[in-house]
């Protein structure tokens, strides 16, 4: 028989507060348990285990380098808050500098305070410049200095979006922007690209170290392979098109509307992410079924090894076309 969590009175009151039944939090906890392949008492004990124990709120410590704040507006403007995003409310964002609500020598005392205790969740935004400190200085210190002090004592790091995992847009641009993965050789980081994140992707990653105090199983490139073990291409709708050789090259054809877009710069092909399955936007959709192609913002090398973008020219595609031979015939 299936074994009942039972949620203490004080828990089941504040998702209810909060507007999440019972059976949502309980199906939240059930699914992402299975993706990570964990039993789903024992991930929603953890979860319930880290929500009730108010005091010790695992302390977050947000850090941006050179970025657009594009991940910290996708993590916090999800449309319908899911369960997800009610549990990370119990956890406690020391500091952030776009939404945090102290400011100056309050938010740097949270910050040091925190920094002291250890043992805490630090999540990355934006690259590390690797040219010259002076392009990224957070009150007069070099971004690079302030993120491996803050490195130095967390629990967990986490980098989120393209030019925090592997260099991103500033990579291409003269500041020679580096990922995590360089600029913290020596630790282990949870890399976590697209441009920007997705939520679900951040949310479920910080469960998951909550619920285990582990890291999850990663793929040679630091990213949890239950986010990124598939490639795009294999679950796009358009991929009968691409193995019946039918590939758009006008975009004002309508009868070429649905037809893979190889040929107008898709990188699907060798881009690993579950963006077809899980899609944006609170599931409602992604790059592929929106007309645009896949510009593999989930790989390294994104973004000069991708550009340009819709055309078959980038340097990724070229590689894509010599795995396939040749994309205009049957490829399965
Ligand atoms: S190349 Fe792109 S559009 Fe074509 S099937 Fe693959 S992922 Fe879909
Ligand atoms: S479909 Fe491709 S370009 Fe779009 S978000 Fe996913 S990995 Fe990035």
């Amino acid at each position: 028989m299936k074994e009942e969590f039972i949620l203490s009175k004080d828990l089941e009151t504040e998702l209810e507060l909060k507007g999440v039944s019972r059976r949502d939090f309980l199906k939240y906890c059930t699914a992402t348990a299975a993706l990570f392949g964990l039993s789903e008492f024992e991930f929603t004990a953890g979860i319930a285990r880290a929500m009730e124990t108010a005091s010790k709120k695992p302390p977050v410590i947000w850090l941006e380098g050179q970025d657009c704040a594009g991940c910290t507006i996708a993590f916090t403007q999800i449309l319908n808050p899911p369960a997800s995003s009610i549990i990370l409310d119990t956890i406690s964002l020391r500091y952030h500098e776009t939404v945090m609500a102290a400011a100056g020598h309050f938010a740097e005392k949270a910050y040091e305070e925190t920094l002291k205790k250890g043992g805490y969740v630090l999540i990355v935004e934006g690259s590390v410049p690797s040219a010259d400190d002076r392009y990224c200085m957070i009150g007069g210190r070099p971004f690079r200095k302030i993120l491996e002090e803050a490195a130095a004592k967390a629990g967990a790091i986490i980098a989120v979006g393209a030019c925090a995992t592997y260099g991103g847009i500033p990579a291409a641009t003269p500041t020679k922007g580096i990922g995590l993965d360089k600029a913290l050789p020596k630790k282990t980081v949870i890399n976590i690209p697209t441009c920007p994140v997705h939520p679900d992707r951040l949310a479920g990653t910080i469960l998951y170290y909550l619920a285990t105090g582990k890291v999850p199983e990663l793929d040679k490139f630091g990213r949890p392979l239950m986010y990124y073990r598939e490639l795009i291409h294999d679950n796009c709708r358009r991929r009968g098109h691409f193995n019946a050789g039918e590939f758009l090259t006008d975009w004002n054809d309508p009868k070429q509307k649905e037809w893979c877009m190889i040929q107008k710069g898709c990188k699907g092909p060798l881009t690993h992410a579950d963006c077809p399955i899980r899609r944006w936007n609170d599931g409602i959709n992604f790059c592929i079924d929106c007309g645009s192609v896949c510009n593999g913002c989930a790989e390294p090398g994104f973004y000069a090894q991708m550009t340009p973008l819709y055309t078959a020219e980038a340097e990724t595609l070229k590689k894509i076309y010599a795995q396939n031979e040749k994309p205009d015939k049957e490829n399965t």
